[in-house]
Order: C-alpha cells, then sequence, then structure tokens
C-alpha cells in the first residue's frame, strides 16, 4: 500500500498558540545542508534532524543528520533502529532540537501523521515546500510547529521568525542514507 499522508486532514487548535522567549539558533550553515540534503531525495518527501546545545530555555544548533529512511511521494518513515544510528553520531552533550520533513506542494502544515511522527514534544517540527526546493526568503513558506497545550501549533510567520532564528556558527553535517 502507498501511504499518503494528505489523505486525513487534522482538526483546528481549540486553543491559540502563545508566544513565549525561547528562541531556536539555527546557523545559515546548518539551513543550507539542510536543503541540501532534502532536495537530494529528488521529488521524495524526505527528513533532516537537528541536534545542538540546549541553554536554558534557548537552543542552538551544531549538527545536521539526514538518517537512513524510507521516502515516497507523500510519505517517509524513520525506523528505530535508523534512529539509534543516526543518535550515535552526535556527541553526548547535543540534544535533538527539531525534526525537518519536507512536502510535495506549499502546504506546510502537519498531518495527522506528521503529529504521530515527531519523535519528541520538546523539539520544533520543521516543514518545508516543495521537497526542499525553497526559493523565498527565510522563513517564508516554511511551516515551524510547536507542542503547546496538547497540539502542533503552525505559528504565524512572523511568530516563526522570531521564534527560529538564522545565526552564525559551525555544523556538523552527515547523511547516514
Ligand atoms: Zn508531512
Amino acid at each position: 500500500m502507498q501511504l499518503d499522508e494528505f489523505e486525513e486532514w487534522r482538526a483546528p487548535p481549540t486553543s491559540p498558540y502563545v508566544p513565549g522567549s525561547m528562541k531556536l539558533l539555527v546557523p545559515r550553515d546548518a539551513l543550507h545542508a539542510t536543503f541540501q540534503l532534502l532536495t537530494v531525495a529528488g521529488p521524495l518527501e524526505s527528513c533532516v534532524f537537528w541536534y545542538g546545545r540546549r541553554d536554558g530555555l534557548n537552543g542552538t544548533v551544531t549538527a545536521v543528520r539526514a538518517p537512513a529512511q524510507h521516502s515516497t511521494r507523500f510519505n517517509y518513515h524513520v525506523d528505530e533502529a535508523a534512529r539509534s544510528r543516526m543518535a550515535a553520531t552526535i556527541p553526548d552533550d547535543l540534544r535533538p532540537l527539531a525534526q525537518i520533513h519536507s512536502h510535495p506542494g506549499h502546504m506546510v502544515e502537519h498531518s495527522r501523521y506528521d503529529d504521530a511522527m515527531v519523535s519528541s514534544r520538546r523539539v520544533l517540527s520543521l516543514v518545508f515546500p516543495h521537497y526542499g526546493r525553497v526559493t523565498s526568503a527565510w522563513p517564508l513558506g516554511i511551516g515551524v510547529h510547536e507542542w503547546q497545550r496538547d497540539y502542533w501549533h503552525l505559528l504565524a510567520p512572523d511568530i516563526a521568525v522570531r521564534r527560529v532564528e538564522l545565526t552564525s556558527g559551525q555544523v556538523s553535517v552527515g547523511d547516514l542514507r
């Protein structure tokens, strides 16, 4: 069976997202590497994980990884073994900070499938449109989701740009596919 993650849409949130002061700092090199890793998959959904340091409420991305995964046009899947192999390439002092995956078109809201696939409710979940072929300026067109009050909220662009801030810094990149 060819699974299609868009067969069933999820219900809207019952309470609005409340912006806080937390920031995820993302070096431009990490963003660039993420685009490259997503587009290498061609016209297939794929996923990438960001790891880094947590400092109080804030996080700084220092590592980008594409795990071994199963990709189709409308779905992606990473099994536990692949997750473990990916985690083994990450230094012990780093934490998962975000999970990223691509969608076929411009729709970047979570599907029900996406709600279920995020590995942790402490990370952000970002959806990149057009299988990672993004041409507009960050973060336009990208869906930034955060878990709050029992819901993966899709952040409005003006809130997303403050929640996920581009910066400079060193990044390690790995492709385990
Ligand atoms: Zn999705």
